[in-house]
């Protein structure tokens, strides 16, 4: 508390997907304090980012007017000056290349609303798909894995499950970090007896805690997961009555199986034998037996095909449609679930809803028709920027520069654009390449909604006025729209209105109205306002009344391997005091309590390289070079280094690989071959 508040505003955490509520203080047109709220999910608690990361809002670098770029520098400029400078540039690149030649990227910093709008700008004014999120990164693998196997793209769980549970399978995430009052809670049912399954190369805090730590190699999720299958099918470990009822498909996979025994895939993915078949025999005989995973499942060669890897185990052992089981992802930014989910996807509309099942009534209400070319995704408007194809982006909340992997590329891709607008609350390094800013509101200045990582819809509600001529989201679409001459649909008075469209487009919200997330945050589908929610998914079906079918998936390895050249292996990470590019908590004091990215190293590394912890050591991939200072520990394995990415100034992603996931592009940022020098 930095003075005392006058005015407290319940509010949702700007941080993690966990979601939680909060109450914000303000005084004298400052947010001065933040006090947990109870609510289902944080029950009353807050971690360190959540309570104590504020005062990025009123940063001395905060921009509060719009600016073009004119010789070379930012000049300030009103917003009508910045409005028609933009549309007209816009509206020039769409006559002379076409439509598909621009791209909007909506936001995990934006609320629902603001997506659903970005999106609908994207397809309804600019007439194009090329619409997409920061969701392309992470999580998009988990989305289109459930979706694909299951019929939906989200958690099948609520978090008031992890106490129902009796056994955790917990991949590629360290939720006592990341995802911290998740964490604690799942920490405290292990305490209170749960088995815990972890699979992570590093020693984390739950890792040291588990009944069996797989410390897979990095990239070795799939033969892993494949292994504890084959185990399950040769144990006799299969649920045979829920397979029987609800899966198809297992004849066919019991044969591929077969190759994938844990004494053949050991030495493929670092982990004994033994104990492959020990995880397996824990997470069948737990049920129910909850799965939570992370990005060090999805951001691989193979992550679409890892988190469908991990459905398969819990089809085989009955472990889904039931309180305490399920295949959970865990999502890093509060709303990048909605940005998704919104319609921020080239491929789907709002909903997660198909262009042929919903199309004609999105059509209806939009008046308009959709676009019919196929979108780009954010990868792909990378390389359509490179190879000068698409010639204007316009990106929200969104550092692309600092956080998309091989930011060489990403570099080279932004300068080849003839307009870039960008839009947030500080120049960040995107900006370098940037065209026209439009100075956003904070999270702490609008209202809206988010929806984080069980499928809860819950109230952002403004504080405070945004400073100078900061606008939100919302607000500056709707201005465009309108000078683009389109201003029909673009005339909400508000986010409760939009709010209202998109529930009249997206059945499984349609119970969700403000007045009742005032007093409640049912888990969606809520098709109606008495619909109660729907905690667990897939309590009597699958997707559209059909079974599941068991998904066979071959090993593919990596391109990014260690050789003579590069023997460590990197992979990239968060911790506990800040946040992904660092824009907001590195403007906070938790700067002062975590100052600096560094380099994780096991002992006998650090005495085979003569580094000792706070050296700077030079990292060096095939991809590009970064300082950072050492940290030794025996969490990491032999061979293996891992340093998280804030610090904007360390700009990690400049060594992170170009290797995408096979089926959609998310950035393979856990495996890069590097090697170490005295810089
Ligand atoms: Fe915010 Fe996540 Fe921390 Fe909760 S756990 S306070 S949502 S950062």
């Amino acid at each position: 508390v930095t003075a005392e508040p006058d005015n407290w505003t319940r509010t949702s955490c700007v941080y993690c997907g966990v979601g939680c509520q909060m109450e914000v203080g303000r005084s004298a047109g400052r947010v001065v304090a933040v006090r947990p709220a109870n609510s289902p999910v944080n029950r009353g608690h807050l971690c360190v980012k959540g309570r104590y990361a504020f005062d990025f809002n009123h940063a001395d670098d905060r921009i509060t007017s719009p600016m073009i770029r004119r010789d070379g520098g930012w000049e300030p400029v009103c917003w009508d000056e910045a409005l028609d400078f933009t549309a007209r540039r816009l509206q020039e690149i769409v006559d002379r290349h076409g439509p598909d030649a621009v791209g909007v990227l909506g936001s995990a910093r934006a609320t629902n609303e603001e997506n659903y709008l970005a999106q609908k700008f994207a397809r309804v004014v600019i007439g194009t798909n090329n619409v997409d999120c920061c969701a392309r990164v992470c999580h998009t693998p988990s989305a289109k894995a459930l979706k694909t196997m299951l019929g939906t793209g989200a958690a099948t769980n609520a978090f008031d499950d992890i106490e129902a549970t009796n056994a955790f399978l917990l991949c590629g995430a360290n939720p006592t970090e990341n995802h911290p009052v998740v964490g604690a809670r799942i920490k405290q049912r292990v305490l209170q007896g749960a088995r815990l399954i972890v699979v992570d190369p590093r020693r984390t805090e739950l890792a040291a805690l588990a009944d069996v730590h797989l410390a897979v190699r990095p990239g070795g999720n799939v033969p892993l997961f494949n292994a504890m299958a084959a185990t399950l099918v040769e144990e006799g470990l299969v649920d045979r009555d829920f397979v029987a009822a609800r899966v198809v498909g297992f004849a066919d996979y019991v044969a591929f199986v077969a190759d994938y025994t844990p004494e053949k895939m050991a030495a493929v993915c670092g982990v004994a034998a033994g104990d492959i078949r020990a995880a397996a025999r824990l997470y069948a005989a737990g049920r129910p037996s909850m799965c939570f995973h992370g990005l060090g499942v999805t951001e691989h060669l193979q992550g679409t095909e890892g988190v469908m890897a991990l459905i398969n185990l819990a089809l085989l052992t009955g472990n889904l449609g039931k309180p305490g089981a399920g295949i959970n992802p865990l999502r890093g930014q509060n709303n990048v679930q909605g940005a998704a989910q919104m319609g921020c996807d080239p491929a789907s509309l709002t909903g997660a809803q198909s262009f042929k099942d919903a199309g004609p009534r999105f059509e209806a209400v939009w008046g308009r028709k959709l676009p019919a070319s196929h979108g780009l995704d954010l990868l792909q408007m990378m390389d359509a920027a490179r190879d000068g194809e698409l010639k204007a982006i316009w990106a929200f909340g969104y550092d692309i520069y600092q956080s998309l992997a091989d930011a060489a590329e990403t570099g080279t891709a932004l300068s080849r654009l003839d307009l870039l607008i960008v839009q947030d609350l500080f120049l960040n390094r995107t900006a370098t390449f940037g065209t026209v800013f439009f100075p956003a509101a904070s999270v702490f200045e609008k209202d809206g909604t988010f929806m984080n990582s069980d499928r809860r819809v819950q109230r952002v509600r403004q504080v405070l006025p945004p400073p100078g001529d900061a606008r939100p989201d919302w607000w500056i679409i709707q201005a465009l729209a309108e000078r683009l001459g389109k201003p029909d649909g673009f005339a909400f008075d508000g986010p409760e209105a939009v709010w209202n469209e998109v529930r009249a487009l997206w059945p499984a919200g349609a119970g969700l109205s403000y007045p009742r997330l005032d007093n409640d945050s049912p888990n969606w589908p809520c098709p109606d306002e008495r619909h109660p929610g729907t905690p667990v998914l897939h309590a009597d079906h699958f997707a559209d009344g059909k079974a599941a079918e068991l998904a066979r998936i071959p090993f593919v390895a990596t391109p990014e391997q260690v050789d003579d050249t590069y023997p460590l292996l990197l992979t990239t990470g968060r911790t506990l005091n800040h946040f992904n590019a660092g824009t907001m908590s590195y403007r906070t004091p938790n700067a002062t309590l975590a100052p600096s990215d560094t380099l994780d190293i096991a002992p006998v590394d650090a005495a085979a390289y003569g580094l000792k912890d706070g050296d700077i050591v030079r990292v060096r991939s095939r991809y590009g070079h970064a300082c950072l200072p050492v940290h030794v520990t025996p969490a990491m394995r032999p061979g293996q280094l891992f340093t998280s990415f804030h610090r904007p100034d360390l700009f990690v992603n400049q060594l992170t690989s170009s290797v995408r996931d096979r089926l959609v592009h998310a950035p393979e940022y856990k495996v890069t071959a590097v090697r170490l020098e005295k810089p």
